[in-house]
């Protein structure tokens, strides 16, 4: 296991202030990319802090009692979230990701939930409302989510063996939490449950069986995703990437699966059913596959960051700074024409590059922490 990692290069600041197009024109809810994929997702993180240090996102050598997390006034307020998520649903936006870092370590986030779950689209539908946790505070606050109208959560669990998994959030937190926070979130209605593994060769790839064994007929969803290189600071090797097709071969030593098609279009998610006969009891599994299956042909999501600059791609080296923007007294077409704009030029496609050996990084240029815009 490669324990080299690497000094962290402080990108949030000194980001470009928004264009304003010359005119402004309403939103169409229609808005396409310069490739033709429209803006349906948007991710929001809303901290930057988190209290697992996964090797994957946040190495502790890094991310250590020195590193400066941005402080609260840097944060965008939620009337400020919910200001520019208003905006992107205009333009299209029919799911919000709550994410971080850890977004259950934001104070009062259920405020936050509350101001979200009274958004609707142009037509008059409610939004997809998600969000995305390690589980570590979950069981706390399963019952205050729900009631405050979040829809459904992803977990984050690398494994069943406690070993395995605090060597994976090297933090020492136990799996039992985890499942406790994953059982609270399934009595509160918190559905349907998502459970994300990230596999790292030769670290957890042997919890594979056990996880999948675990949560067949649960009624949890269990995604497969393979380790990626987001960052600059995770050491990532390819030789640790375990290929989906490689996890799927494992899963298919001891189970039928039957594939499913995409529940919606952009879905990341290679769907299997468990039931070769009637598809459904036992559940399914999903694989994740940034890395040997580029998916960035239909890819629809946008990303917020902690203190409001959206980046248009995972991979991406810079953001936009809409903060500003709204700080400088923006209108709401002002903000509505810059996100048009943005999108618009939008031609990101980093993970189909890397397959093809090209990267889409410029000299000098390094991919943004994955823990300062969510996954
Ligand atoms: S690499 Fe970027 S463009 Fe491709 S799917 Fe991921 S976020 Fe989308």
């Amino acid at each position: 296991m490669s324990d080299k990692v690497i000094p962290i290069l402080d990108q949030r600041s000194g980001q470009a202030l928004p264009k304003l197009p010359a005119q402004m024109l309403p939103p169409t809810g229609l808005l396409a990319d310069a490739l033709g994929r429209p803006l349906r997702d948007l991710r929001i993180s809303v901290t930057d802090r988190c209290n697992f240090r996964c090797s994957y996102c946040m190495p502790k050598q890094v991310f250590d009692k020195h590193y400066e997390f941005l402080p609260h006034s840097d944060l965008l307020s939620f009337e400020e979230i919910t200001r520019l998520a208003r905006v992107f649903v205009a333009h299209g936006v029919q799911k919000l990701r709550l994410t971080g870092g850890e977004p259950l370590l934001r104070r009062h986030i259920e405020a936050l939930i509350e101001m979200l779950s009274e958004i609707r689209t142009p037509e008059g539908l409610p939004l997809d409302l998600t969000l995305t946790t390690n589980g570590s505070l979950l069981a706390r606050k399963a019952a205050s989510l729900k009631a405050a109208g979040l829809q459904r959560v992803t977990v984050s669990l690398d494994g069943l063996d406690d070993a395995v998994f605090q060597r994976m959030n090297d933090v020492g937190f136990p799996v039992a939490e985890v499942l406790a926070g994953i059982e609270a979130a399934q009595a509160a209605g918190l559905g349907p449950i998502k459970v994300n593994m990230v596999v790292k060769c030769g670290v957890n790839d042997q919890e594979i069986l056990p996880m999948a064994r675990h949560f067949r007929g649960s009624g949890v969803t269990l995604r497969f995703i393979e380790y990626m290189d987001v960052g600059a600071t995770n050491g990532w090797r390819m030789d640790e990437v375990l290929p989906s097709s490689e996890v799927l071969a494992r899963l298919r030593e001891e189970f039928d699966l039957l594939p499913l098609s995409a529940s919606v279009a952009g879905e990341t998610a290679e769907r299997w059913s468990y039931d070769s006969e009637n598809a459904g009891g036992q559940g399914e599994i999903g694989l994740i596959s940034s890395v040997t299956q580029a998916f960035c042909g239909d890819c629809n999501r946008a990303r917020l960051s902690t203190e409001g600059k959206l980046y248009t791609c995972l991979f991406a080296h810079r953001g936009h700074d809409l903060r500003a923007l709204l700080r400088s007294g923006a209108s709401e077409a002002e903000l509505s024409g810059a996100i048009g704009l943005l999108w618009g030029a939008r031609a990101d496609r980093y993970s189909q590059l890397r397959a093809s050996g090209v990267s889409s990084l410029g000299d000098g240029e390094r991919r943004v922490e994955m823990h300062y815009i969510g996954g």
